[in-house]
């Protein structure tokens, strides 16, 4: 059976894909869409990160697959009705990189509120800022305000309560008595009120026609002043202009965005920022992560491949 992979990949995952497989990995496929298509042809998986855009045209153009692996948790660059329709198992790394989105979320607020590590040029240039250094924040006993209280927000919450950090978090999808809440110590809070009382916000929801643009200028304007934004979820969700204003006008303290609108991102309108933190799409991605992530989908895709040809034999 063949298995066609065209975002990078642990390698020792992939040999042991090999081992059992005809296995055609080629990171740069991704890039090289015709190619990419002739390569599917004959596919009966195909494993992908979050730039392979498994659409109506690239399935049409493999009529044998059976299984899509995706290395990572969001499913918005894969037509899953379409695949569902077919009969064609998504098989996303649930979990497998929630710590490490988690800790970016810790990371980058710690550095925001901190507000004191961008100045190691002036130092070593000599200079001695320390009364414009001076009035940072501590992240103990600040608010953390989540939205979207899934696998990530979790345990972002987790690990910002060891910090002493106070939580809260809106899912509508959670009801108000669900046991997650006494067993987590996070409340559960509307949208506004979260808006209204969170020192850092953090974006943990899929990207859906409900949830694009939900951070715009308007929502962006509820928040706390001095507060903090960080989005690893998807771009499209925050209005980067209206972002931009808001840092600029001082009104709130710094953003991280991790996921842009277009990746990567095109125009100068998030240049010369101090408190903005930019990262390419990566805070899911760590050595450890990938490993995790690319052990559990080469188990997935296997286990599905194994079990289709076991039902085809009978
Ligand atoms: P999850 O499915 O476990 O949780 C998502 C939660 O969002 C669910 O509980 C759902 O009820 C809630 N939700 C949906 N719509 C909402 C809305 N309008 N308002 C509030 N809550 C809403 O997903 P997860 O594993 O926690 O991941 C969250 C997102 O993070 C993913 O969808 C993915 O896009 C993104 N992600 C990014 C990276 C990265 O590298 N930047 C890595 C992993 C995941």
């Amino acid at each position: 059976m063949k298995i066609i992979i065209s975002e990078f990949m642990d390698e020792a995952a992939v040999d042991q894909l090999r081992a059992r497989f005809d296995v055609t990995y080629d990171a740069g496929l991704v890039d090289r869409p015709d190619d990419l298509l002739a390569a599917v042809a004959h596919a009966d998986a195909l494993i992908v990160r979050n730039r392979t855009q498994v659409n109506q045209a690239l399935l049409a153009g493999a009529p044998q697959l059976k299984a899509v692996g995706r290395l990572g948790v969001g499913l918005d660059n894969i037509d899953v009705a379409a695949c569902e329709q077919r009969n064609i198992q998504v098989l996303p790394a649930t979990g497998a990189n929630a710590l490490a989105v988690a800790e970016y979320v810790i990371v980058s607020a710690m550095l925001l509120l901190r507000g004191v590590f961008a100045a190691s040029p002036d130092i070593a240039r000599g200079e001695w800022p320390r009364a414009r250094l001076s009035d940072g924040r501590e992240t103990g006993g600040k608010v953390l305000g989540l939205i979207g209280f899934g696998g990530i927000g979790q345990l972002a919450a987790s690990l910002a309560r060891n910090l002493g950090m106070s939580v809260c978090a809106y899912d509508p999808a959670i009801k108000d008595d669900a046991a997650i809440w006494q067993e987590t110590g996070v409340r559960p809070v509307s949208l506004d009120q979260l808006l209204e009382q969170a020192d850092v916000v953090s974006l943990h929801i899929p990207l859906l026609d409900s949830t694009r643009g939900l951070f715009d200028a308007a929502r962006i304007a509820k928040m706390k002043p001095g507060a903090v934004l960080v989005n690893t979820s998807r771009g499209g969700i925050v209005d980067e202009a209206a972002l931009v204003s808001a840092l600029q006008e001082g009104r709130l303290g710094g953003a991280a965005l991790d996921v842009f609108e277009q990746e990567p991102p095109t125009g100068q309108h998030l240049a010369h920022l101090p408190n903005l933190i930019l990262t390419p799409h990566v805070a899911g991605v760590t050595a450890e992560s990938n490993q995790r992530v690319s052990q559990l989908i080469a188990d997935r895709v296997s286990k599905c491949l194994s079990a289709d040809a076991a039902a085809t034999a009978r």
